[in-house]
């Protein structure tokens, strides 16, 4: 049985196939959003580094995730720079490395690492080597990243079984788990007042969805208990930040994906996955959703053919994820000698399908 690789896959895409939206993006700066409330886009094609955002309480400041530590180390001057109130809270959306792996880092400046119950399971699963078990995805990870192997990794400690509420008075922000969606433990942070949803990757705004954790069913409703809480402004996990609509879209790919897949559902898995460009074509089409369709689509779609009772994808599949797996090591390298932008799917990748492979069996 081989455990997964979370080497950030890096994704190959044209610069011409971005859509302006994210030309508007100011990556790597701290922008306030409310009163006290700041939103951060991480650079995820230089660093595979995730969004963050920041509340300024009466004493103390929450964190809305952990990032990779070289992410966290990004951003504490700049909460330093607005304000001298203590970090003590950093909240992991979910258990990716990308959210969670900078824990360690928080914990050096006072904080505690909270997160949903899901997330502390997920990691008991996935971090074998943490548990004393055969080297996990923190291991694999850190043979690509010298900021992971620098450091060392560190699970939330308080945790929620479905909601916690930070509330000093002036400021309120409930912390909820609404049901399984990219993972098995995805936790929102909820501003009522200011109307502004800190989603993790449940939500993202471009195409950095990854399901290999998750199960497209379970997100789609999920996503539509998001949705009842009326967000005004949505902070990705992933991509810029935006209106209550980004919502609607990310809902909208997953149920066009489904629907797509759904066609050849019937099919054998090879016929399936010839249709990948067919279902990558009508997906695109769709003005709404097009930002969503990335190089990740072939695996997205096996994903939820297996959902729906397909077998997985067969070596040609498992071939491209060893390719990206040697990107990720050498990703700027590779970009640069290509002349081609990259962004990266900084999310853990299977090594082949094995996973799948393995539920199906
Ligand atoms: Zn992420
Ligand atoms: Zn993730």
């Amino acid at each position: 049985m081989k455990f997964p690789d979370t080497s950030c896959r890096f994704l190959f895409v044209t610069a011409v196939l971005l859509p302006a939206f994210f030309s508007r993006a100011e990556v790597n700066k701290a922008e306030q959003i409310a009163p006290d409330v700041y939103f951060h886009e991480g650079d995820i094609q230089g660093h595979g580094h995730c969004n963050n955002g920041w509340i300024v309480f009466e004493d103390y400041v929450l964190v809305i995730d952990a990032n990779f530590p070289s992410g966290a180390q990004e951003i504490i001057p700049k909460i330093k720079a607005i304000t001298d109130k203590p970090i003590r809270f950093a909240f992991d959306t979910h258990h990716h490395g990308d959210h969670a792996y900078g824990n360690q880092i928080w914990v050096e400046q006072g904080a505690v690492p909270v997160a949903h119950t899901g997330v502390l399971e997920e990691m008991k699963k996935y971090e074998t080597g943490y548990y004393g078990g055969k080297p996990g995805r923190w291991e694999d990870t850190a043979k690509g990243r010298p900021d992971v192997a620098a450091t060392q990794l560190k699970p939330p400690s308080l945790l929620f079984p479905k909601e916690m509420i930070f509330n000093d008075g002036k400021h309120r922000v409930e912390l909820h788990y609404l049901g399984v969606a990219h993972t098995h433990g995805d936790g929102f942070a909820w501003l009522p007042k200011e109307r502004i949803l800190f989603t993790g990757d449940a939500c993202v705004n471009g195409p950095y969805n990854y399901l290999a954790d998750g199960d497209t069913g379970e997100w789609v409703k999920t996503l539509e208990a998001a949705k009842k809480l009326g967000a005004k402004t949505v902070c990705p996990g992933h991509g810029s930040i935006g209106a209550g609509e980004v919502l609607d879209d990310q809902l909208a790919y997953f149920e066009a994906l489904r629907e797509e897949v759904k066609k050849y559902a019937h099919l054998k898995s090879d016929e399936v996955k010839v249709a990948v460009d067919k279902i990558k074509a009508d997906l695109q089409r769709n003005e709404r959703i097009a930002r969503y369709v990335g190089n990740g689509l072939a695996g997205q779609v096996e994903k939820v053919y297996v959902e729906m009772g397909g077998k997985p994808f067969v070596n040609k599949q498992a071939a491209v994820d060893e390719h990206w797996r040697h990107a990720a090591a050498h990703g700027r390298e590779l970009a640069q000698r290509n002349g081609s932008s990259f962004l990266a799917d900084c999310h853990p990748r299977r090594r082949g399908n094995d996973e799948t492979r393995k539920n199906d069996e």
